[in-house]
């Protein structure tokens, strides 16, 4: 291995000056450095003008002899530590296990790094008040996830913990992390240095708790930070198509804090998730619109409702083939079968949504309506196969009080000890899932939940 100087931590505005950087500069670019950083050696020798970035030892620009002229490399001083992985003089490690040191010191380096000019940054805002960088007492801690990485107080905006995250995976820590933040009224903030192209898991995590939002302190962000005279945030947010934003800097007065539970600049994960369950069910609302089945002898042959079948085969393909099942089997067309769970299931969507007995199929009116209509339904042999689905969908709505009524508690009951349930997996069932997550898909369920999303015609409080 090469034992060069990688990276040179300036004194700031210069900040950090990588070995490649240096060596492209100009000859009188370089010079200039070099002359300062031995001014400064003069001037104050215990405050450096650059530091290595690993040992964090005072270094200098040597001018080395090269074919056609001079170019410019890092040197520590004489004091720096002796054991720097990127120390030139006589080799104090053996090389195999300084290698295996190589990679943790680089990234022990830059973590440390961030800690010290984000924290810098902070105490730059006339608002700041106690500002700590953990590094040092964290190890000591038998509790962890209570000190962050960095801690600051802003006069008027709140008190913000600042995580930097690198490359390890630490899936464990994050949740207990926000639950204690959050219980300590203490805004959490995510850092990463970069975004790879493939998200390890604990990075999905954390985007996942910010809602779609990833925060880095990269170049762009130190630079702009350096200028600015407080902390900016190079913030990446999530698009529709599963990549990125063009990333914004954005300050610490920027992020959302109204949730408690999560920062971020824009929730880009509930709409999404809203969008997804709108999505499923778009044709069959325009269908139960344009044609109210209790209009028509044969509602579900009308146009509408064979585009509202073609949109739910679209997202469960398996409703086709379960389809040519039925009918091989002498039983009802599925798609009308569907049709008429689907007319089941929005009548208690709607019902449960406006508080209006309005049922999208069989002619009952007015109070108890939908009740009546259920019992209706589930004495037929055609729906009795789908009493379980039925009763999950008012179970978990905000209408459950219509499981206690005896008549529709007696007419499911029933109906599950005639005939067999579909069940998850069921193509039936996961067609219904794809028309109401909010009711039956678990994960989206509980997603929505979490962020505070989950309607209240779903069981949830969010007035939609
Ligand atoms: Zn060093």
């Amino acid at each position: 291995m090469q034992r060069t100087i990688e990276m040179a931590d300036f004194e700031l505005p210069r900040g950090p000056v990588s070995i490649a950087q240096l060596m492209a500069m100009p000859h009188e670019l370089w010079d200039h450095l070099r002359i300062e950083v031995t001014k400064q050696r003069q001037r104050d020798p215990d405050r450096p003008l650059a530091r290595c970035r690993l040992c964090q030892g005072p270094v200098f620009i040597r001018s080395q002899a090269v074919t056609g002229g001079h170019a410019p490399v890092y040197a520590h001083y004489p004091e720096s530590p002796r054991d720097c992985p990127w120390h030139h003089g006589a080799n104090l490690i053996p090389d195999d296990a300084r290698a295996a040191q190589y990679r943790g010191h680089q990234e022990c380096a830059l973590h440390r790094w961030m800690c010290d000019m984000i924290a810098t940054f902070l105490r730059a805002d006339p608002r700041s008040g106690l500002v700590t960088v953990d590094r040092y007492r964290r190890p000591a801690i038998e509790k962890r996830g209570r000190y962050p990485d960095v801690y600051a107080e802003l006069e008027g905006l709140g008190r913000f913990a600042i995580e930097v995250q690198l490359s390890k995976p630490f899936a464990p820590e994050i949740a207990a992390r926000h639950l204690h933040y959050e219980a300590e009224g203490v805004a959490l903030i995510w850092v990463f240095r970069e975004l790879p192209d493939r998200l390890p898991q604990g990075f999905r995590d954390v985007i996942t708790l910010q809602r779609g939002n990833a925060f880095l302190f990269d170049d762009t962000a130190f630079t702009a930070s350096a200028a600015g005279g407080r902390l900016l945030l190079s913030a990446c947010l999530e698009n529709d198509r599963g990549g990125w934003l063009k990333p914004r800097l954005v300050g610490l007065d920027d992020l959302d804090r109204s949730s408690g539970r999560a920062t971020f600049v824009e929730d880009r994960r509930s709409a999404r998730l809203l969008a997804y369950c709108q999505a499923g069910r778009a044709k069959w609302w325009q269908a139960f619109r344009e044609a109210p089945p209790t209009r028509f002898d044969d509602p579900f042959a009308q146009p509408c409702f064979i585009r509202a079948w073609d949109s739910i085969k679209t997202f469960v393909p398996n409703l086709s083939l379960w389809k040519r099942q039925s009918w091989s089997e002498g039983l009802s067309r599925g798609e009308r079968v569907f049709a008429e769970l689907a007319a089941i299931l929005f009548s208690i969507a709607h019902c449960a949504a406006s508080g209006e007995e309005r049922v999208y199929v069989t002619r009952y009116t007015g109070e108890g309506a939908l009740v009546a209509m259920l019992n209706a339904k589930l004495s037929g042999e055609k729906l009795m196969p789908y009493a379980d689905l039925i009763a999950t969908m008012l179970a978990a709505s905000s209408i459950r009080d219509r499981l206690e009524r005896p008549s529709l508690a007696t007419a499911i009951a029933r109906a599950k000890s005639a005939v067999e349930q579909v069940a998850a997996g069921h193509p039936v069932w996961d067609g219904a899932s794809r028309l109401f997550p909010e009711i039956f898909d678990g994960l989206r369920r509980a997603e929505l939940d979490d962020l505070g999303k989950l309607p209240r015609w779903a069981g949830g409080s969010f007035e939609s």
